[in-house]
C-alpha cells in the first residue's frame, strides 16, 4: 500500500530529492546532447560547469514550479473543507493527525467551526422561541385567530387611521348559539371542533385585511376596515348563512335543530367614534339578537339600550376580561 504523504516535511524533502536527481540528469543529457552535437562549444571545464549549473538552475526551478501544487495539496484541501462549510455546507471530518505540521492550524480551525455552529443552533433556537412568543401573545392557541388583547389593540389601530383616512370601520360579534347544550349533550372536544370549524369559517369568507379573533369563549370578532354598516351588515349576514349550513356534528340535537350563531353589527362613525363605545355597541346588538329569538343579525340601534336596561346587561367586553 503506498503511505499517504500528508507531512509537508516530507512532501518538500520528497520533491526537492526528485527534483534535484531529475533536474542533474535531464541537465546532464542536454548537457552531452549540445556538446555531441556542437551547437555550442566549450573550451575549458570551468565553462562547462558554469554552462552546467545554469542548465541545472533553470530545469530545477522549473520542476519546482510543476511539483509545488503537490507539495501544497493539504493546505489547498484543507481550505475547500474550510469554504465549503461557510457557503453552507457541512464540514466533512478532519483529522488533525492527517497534518502533522499544520495540526495546530486544523485544530484552531475545527474549534472554530464548532462554536461557529454552536453560536448558530443557538441562535435560530431563540429566533424560534421569540417567534413563537410573538405569536402566542397574539393568537388564540385553539382556532389559530387573533386573541382578544391583540384585537382591542387593532380596533384602536384601525379606528385612528380610519378618522385620519375618513374610512369607514365596522364590528361584527358573533356568539354561538346554545354552546353550553352542545356541550353537555356532545362533550367539551365536540365543542372546541365546532369553534375550530366556526374560526375557519371566519378566515374563508372575509378579506385579508379584515381581522378576526376569539373574543371570548364562543364569541367571535371580526374587525372590518374600510367598510360602511350596509356592507358590514350583509358580510355579516353571509356568515350566519354559512354557520347554518355548515354540518357540524350532532348539530340535529341543537334546540334550533341545527348550530346557528348570533350577530351583532356597529359601525364608526354611525354608532360610536372611540374603540370601547363601538365595540360595547356591537356587543349591545349581539344581545338584542339573541333576545330576538337568536341565530339572526342586529344592527345596533338607540332602542336596544333601553331594552336592556330593563332586562340584564350584555357580557363584559372591556379588553382586560
Ligand atoms: P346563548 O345562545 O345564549 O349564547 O347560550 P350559550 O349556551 O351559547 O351561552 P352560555 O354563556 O350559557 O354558555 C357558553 C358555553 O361556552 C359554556 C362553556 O362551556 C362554553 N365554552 C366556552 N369556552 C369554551 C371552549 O374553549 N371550548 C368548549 N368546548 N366550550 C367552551
Ligand atoms: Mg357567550
Ligand atoms: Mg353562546
Amino acid at each position: 500500500m503506498v503511505p499517504r504523504l500528508q507531512s509537508l516535511k516530507v512532501r518538500l524533502l520528497a520533491c526537492s530529492i526528485l527534483t534535484t536527481l531529475l533536474a542533474t540528469g535531464i541537465g546532464y543529457g542536454v548537457f552531452r546532447l549540445v556538446e555531441k552535437l556542437q551547437v555550442v562549444e566549450f573550451e575549458t571545464l570551468r565553462e562547462r560547469l558554469i554552462a552546467f549549473f545554469f542548465l541545472f538552475i533553470l530545469l530545477s526551478t522549473i520542476l519546482n514550479l510543476c511539483i509545488l501544487p503537490v507539495v501544497l495539496n493539504p493546505v489547498k484541501r484543507i481550505t475547500q473543507r474550510l469554504r465549503s462549510f461557510i457557503e453552507g455546507g457541512s464540514i466533512e471530518k478532519i483529522n488533525p493527525a492527517d497534518f502533522p505540521e499544520m495540526r495546530g492550524l486544523v485544530e484552531a480551525t475545527i474549534e472554530f467551526v464548532n462554536s461557529v455552529e454552536r453560536e448558530k443552533s443557538v441562535a435560530s433556537m431563540l429566533r424560534q422561541v421569540s417567534r413563537k412568543r410573538a405569536m402566542m401573545a397574539e393568537k388564540d392557541a385553539m382556532t389559530g385567530l387573533y386573541n382578544k388583547s391583540y384585537l382591542w389593540t387593532m380596533v384602536n389601530g384601525e379606528l385612528s387611521r380610519s378618522k385620519v383616512l375618513g374610512d369607514s370601520l365596522s364590528l361584527v360579534m358573533l356568539d354561538i348559539d346554545n354552546f353550553k347544550h352542545y356541550n353537555d349533550t356532545n362533550g367539551h372536544p365536540a365543542g372546541d371542533q365546532v369553534l375550530i370549524e366556526i374560526a375557519n369559517i371566519l378566515r374563508e369568507n372575509t378579506r385579508d385585511l379584515d381581522l378576526c379573533a376569539r373574543f371570548g369563549g364562543e364569541e367571535f370578532m371580526v374587525v372590518l376596515p374600510k367598510t360602511p354598516l350596509r356592507i358590514a351588515e350583509e358580510i355579516a349576514e353571509r356568515i350566519r348563512t354559512m354557520v347554518q349550513s355548515a354540518s357540524f356534528p350532532h348539530q340535529d340535537k341543537q334546540p334550533l335543530g341545527t348550530l346557528t350563531a348570533s350577530f351583532g353589527v356597529a359601525s364608526f362613525p354611525d354608532h360610536a367614534t372611540i374603540a370601547d363605545e363601538l365595540v360595547r355597541k356591537t356587543d349591545v346588538a349581539l344581545y338584542a339578537a339573541k333576545r330576538a329569538g337568536k341565530n339572526r343579525v342586529c344592527v345596533y340601534a338607540k332602542s336596544f339600550e333601553q331594552e336592556l336596561s330593563s332586562t340584564t346587561e350584555p357580557g363584559n367586553t372591556s379588553p382586560e376580561s
